[in-house]
């Protein structure tokens, strides 16, 4: 037996069978005695987390009826649990438990949180109701049947008198602040929360209470009991005396809007944030554009300087070849055979010398688009021949055959004829240039669609040296060429520029070039251009 109520309230003696269950009712009934302030004969039942009964209150039986046992689920429990854990009033019509006039009894059924907000029991209390007959009139059951749409339609309804003081409030509010309901009716509406602006702050109430006036969607903030912050839409219409239109007071009901705002909150700030993006997007586009600006300024400075000096080398470089020639052909007189070889290294030199610079004026003018292009149909069969005769002589000194590279007429494609030679010469050259002797090179055309536009594919294959498949993507670039390049290269270095011109140049015509390679097969460069015919 363990004394467990204090003063003012009567002390009752319960059996517990599990002293942990001492601990918890002792923990709920200091909360509870904080909170409400039942008269000495209330009827009243406490119960733990689980719905089991810990504790019953003197004035039960004669309110409520043949008390739960100890240690039991009542019947009310079980209906606040299946309630899913929300609070509930109930009318019932009760016989005393000695018998007698029955008796319409009203009661109310809520969770008691600690101040962490975690659920520590159930408790309920029972009052009698005014009803004279035993059964709930029908105006309290219309009523009951208004407050259950209520209910449904809202998080909270209540209801205050002329004075602002509360007269009713629904048990929603018990399960947002703690406390039952019950205990706030007869204090301000400020009692249980305050209006604010849609940013949190302190807002005056809305103008329509105090000019008796309906008004809608008033935010109105409560505090839970852990903290947490509920945001209520609060809406509420007057009501005044039938007969002499006195005003009485407000009846209203309260929406939750917390998780709304939250995410009305996230979506703000997620534009915002889109916002600064774009902002410094904008930002980025102007220096962009300002860059570019330079950018090109410098390319077209870069193309003159080169075009300029391409000009001022040229022009000594033609004395050069001009005299080493004349030389060569000894065309005034005899010269030694040891001048005759040193003017003829001079005239190869130079003639090198004259290519390079005229590659590096190319690539300066295809950077630079400064190339003008001029589109014929012209006829692949012819334009390959006419390659493959230019390369001949280098072919024929290392034994390399020639002899597939010869197409069937009919082919045509969309292109520059002077590109297209200078883009086939470039492949020819490269092939041969990277093939051993007795190595062969030919070329196959088919056709193939880009961009839902039909091209010819014009590819010119070697069984050379091939290209590592790290260097593949690079090879078109600026000025890269292959590890092994210089071993091949009978003119001393080349520039790298070759493909890079030429992809360019292929890609100014609608088309470009694809790599296929197997070191120490072979490779299979591939010249896509706008296809105008096939045989
Ligand atoms: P260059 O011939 O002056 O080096 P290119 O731009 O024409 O410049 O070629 C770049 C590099 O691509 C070459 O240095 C070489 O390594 C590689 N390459 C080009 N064609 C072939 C080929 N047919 N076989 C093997 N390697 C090739």
């Amino acid at each position: 037996m363990t004394r467990l109520f204090t003063p003012p309230h009567r002390a009752l003696d319960v059996a517990l069978e599990d002293p942990a269950d001492g601990n918890l009712m002792t923990r709920l009934l200091e909360e509870l005695a904080g909170r409400i302030n039942f008269s000495e004969d209330a009827a009243f039942y406490v119960a733990g987390p689980t719905g089991k009964i810990l504790f019953i209150s003197a004035g039960f039986a004669s309110v409520a009826g043949q008390p739960p046992e100890a240690g039991q689920i009542a019947n009310d429990v079980f209906r606040f649990i299946s309630n899913n854990g929300e609070s509930y009033i109930r009318d019932e019509v009760v016989k005393s438990v000695s018998g007698g006039r029955a008796r319409h009894v009203r009661s109310y059924h809520y969770p008691i949180f600690d101040n962490s907000g975690a659920l520590i029991g159930i408790v309920g209390h029972y009052v009698e109701a005014a009803s004279q007959n035993g059964m709930p009139a029908a105006a309290d059951q219309n009523a009951a049947r208004l407050l259950d749409q209520l209910r449904a339609s809202s998080d909270l309804f209540w209801e205050m008198d002329a004075q602002g003081n509360l007269t009713a409030l629904s048990n929603r509010a018990t399960d947002i602040l703690g406390k039952p309901a019950a205990h706030f009716i007869g204090q301000n509406l400020a009692a249980i929360g305050s209006f604010v602006d849609r940013s949190g702050r302190d807002a005056p109430p809305p103008e329509g209470i105090a000019r008796h006036q309906p008004f809608r969607n008033a935010i109105f903030l409560m505090q839970g009991m852990a903290g947490q912050k509920y945001y209520l839409h609060m809406s509420g219409v007057p009501y005044f005396t039938a007969d002499t239109g006195r005003f009485q007071g407000f009846s209203g009901v309260g929406v939750n809007v917390t998780e709304r705002f939250q995410a009305e909150d996230q979506a703000a700030q997620a534009f915002r944030e889109l916002e600064q993006a774009k902002e410094a997007l904008m930002r980025r586009n102007v220096q962009l554009e300002l860059e570019r600006g330079r950018t090109e300024k410098a390319l077209r400075a870069k193309t003159e300087f080169l075009a300029t000096m391409s000009h001022e080398l040229r022009t000594p470089l033609n004395a050069i070849l001009g005299f080493s020639e004349a030389m060569t052909l000894k065309l005034f007189g005899s010269l030694s055979e040891q001048y005759t070889s040193y003017a003829d290294d001079i005239l190869r030199s130079g003639r090198h010398l004259l290519s390079l610079i005229n590659t590096m004026l190319e690539s300066a003018q295809v950077d630079g688009g400064e190339v003008v292009i001029n589109t014929k149909v012209v006829d692949i069969a012819e334009a390959v021949s006419q390659c493959a005769m230019i390369v001949q002589m280098r072919a024929q000194a290392k034994n390399i055959d020639l002899g597939k590279t010869a197409i069937s007429p009919g082919w045509k494609v969309r292109a520059d004829p002077m590109l297209l030679t200078q883009i086939l010469v470039n492949l020819f050259s490269n092939a041969v240039k990277f093939t051993e002797n007795g190595g062969a090179i030919g070329v196959e055309v088919g056709t193939g669609l880009k961009a839902g536009m039909p091209i010819a594919l014009i590819t010119v294959w070697d069984t050379g040296i091939g290209i590592p498949a790290d260097q593949q993507s690079r090879i078109f670039d600026k000025f890269v060429r292959g590890d092994n390049a210089p071993a091949y290269d009978d003119m001393g270095e080349g520039l790298g520029l070759g493909l890079h011109v030429s992809k360019r140049l292929a890609e100014l015509m609608q088309g470009g070039i694809q790599l296929h390679s197997v070191p120490g097969k072979g490779s299979r460069f591939t010249l896509e251009l706008p296809l105008a015919g096939t045989p």
